[in-house]
């Protein structure tokens, strides 16, 4: 592994691109992910190459989506066959339907899907479509859950705890009428959830969460409590929406559906469904389609199905469904979870780690892994924020929010590069 020079180089592309690049990034959060923030000059297998010649490995994925790694030679086959066939059509193309055909094979319960491109889109193709549905307006939705930056979503993402049960605002530009219709619950609490059924379920259109709260802190569901969700929206004749933008195609082939075994009334895909190619779909009982068949609602987009987006989530779902590829991922990821764990105990700081081999977060500071948001709050984010830091001097790129992923590119090297990296860096954490 190439030892970590300067960032001199990225210091002055962030200048540079200030000047001209509103931020000088292009997502609001990118500025904070590293001081300066990173240029990548181009990334292969599980590595990262920045501007200024470092070498790292790389557990951030993109936010998600590499979940076979970069630079992959089938989907670049695949793209490449594409390309020379055109780009977008704005009409119907074969690989449309393969990958169609695909997802259906592999995730239980979804019988038919729509494909859009991105997975803030998508959750709002399926919102529109309970709300078409059930004739109704209203949408619940969790503390600290995150499904993409529109307004009617983007609320009580990162609320203050004294009052968050009322819904809001996270950032500025969000009027409070654009969220009139959102309710929001503390997650992982069956007894809050069948109150709010009980006062107002005739006007829950749909309920949207998580299955694994892999935006705040990876937060397992409580067992049983996914079913009652999904029982109690049969029950009071509202949809079930997972956003699996993050579970999808990573915590098994079927996601969520698969792992926890439930089949909710429609899911959300992103990320990696098209392993870094900018695709997003909703999967569901093909019932749930009739809105769109009989017109009572639309669904639409210029690069919706959009051809070699079509075809790198072919070749990723095809990458993913070889034998004993989860369980190389989440050995590699348990064993990257058991090293974090047992070297903070080695100096002496508390750490948990939850969520699951491919999606994980560290936790410091506490012993127990988080439920649900608030106790995401009580974790020691300044000691991860030094670890990180290390980390990224020792090789290895990180998430800020102490989010880890794995993909299939992480192989036994990498493994041993990332361990002898945590051993380092905690090290050099416990000295400040
Ligand atoms: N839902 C979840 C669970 C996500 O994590 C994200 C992105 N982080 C989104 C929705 C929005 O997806 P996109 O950024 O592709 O719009």
């Amino acid at each position: 592994m190439a030892s970590i020079h300067t960032t001199s180089r990225s210091a002055e592309l962030y200048e540079r691109a200030s000047r001209s690049l509103a931020t000088g990034v292009s997502s609001s959060l990118r500025r904070f992910v590293t001081q300066p923030p990173l240029y990548i000059d181009h990334a292969d297998g599980p590595h990262f190459y920045d501007v200024d010649g470092n070498c790292r490995a790389d557990y951030t994925l993109g936010w998600g989506p590499l979940i076979v790694g970069s630079n992959h030679a089938g989907i670049n086959a695949a793209v490449a066959r594409q390309l020379e066939k055109g780009y977008t059509y704005g009409c119907q193309h074969i690989a449309e339907i393969e990958l169609a055909e695909l997802i259906v094979d592999s995730v239980p319960g979804v019988e038919q899907v729509i494909f859009s491109n991105t997975g803030t889109e998508a959750i709002q193709s399926a919102i529109r479509i309970a709300r078409a549905h059930t004739g109704r307006d209203k949408i619940l939705k969790f503390e600290g859950h995150y499904h993409g930056w529109l307004n009617n979503v983007l609320v009580s993402y990162r609320p203050k705890i004294e009052d968050s049960t009322l819904p809001q605002a996270t950032c500025g530009g969000q009027p409070a009428g654009e969220f009139s219709e959102t309710l929001v619950l503390p997650w992982n609490d069956v007894d809050a959830l069948k109150d709010l059924f009980q006062r107002r379920g005739q006007e829950i259109a749909c309920v949207l969460t998580e299955p694994v709260l892999a935006n705040s802190g990876s937060c397992m569901p409580r067992p049983g409590y996914l079913e009652t969700l999904i029982e109690l929206c049969r029950e009071y004749g509202a949809v079930s929406i997972f956003d699996e933008v993050i579970t999808g195609f990573r915590i098994a082939l079927g996601g969520a559906r698969e792992y926890f075994g439930v089949e909710p009334d429609l899911s959300v895909y992103g990320k990696a469904l098209a392993g870094g190619f900018t695709m997003s779909a909703v999967g569901g009982r093909a019932e749930m389609f009739e809105v769109l068949r009989d017109m009572r609602t639309i669904h639409s987009g210029t690069y919706n199905g959009t051809s070699f987006n079509i075809v790198a989530a072919i070749e990723t779902i095809r990458e993913l469904r070889k034998p004993g590829t989860y369980d190389r991922m989440n050995a590699h990821g348990h064993a990257v979870a058991e090293a974090l764990t047992t070297t903070a105990a080695k100096y002496g700081l508390d750490a948990a780690v939850s969520g699951v081999g491919t999606v994980f977060s560290v936790h410091f500071g506490v012993t127990q892994a988080p439920r649900d948001y608030r106790e995401t709050t009580r974790t020691d984010m300044e000691t991860y924020g030094r670890f990180r830091e290390a980390m990224l001097a020792n090789g290895v790129q990180l998430l800020p929010d102490a989010r880890w992923y794995v993909g299939t590119q992480h192989d036994d090297a990498v493994l041993q590069h990332v361990i002898k990296a945590i051993e380092t860096s905690m090290k050099e954490t416990m000295r400040c």
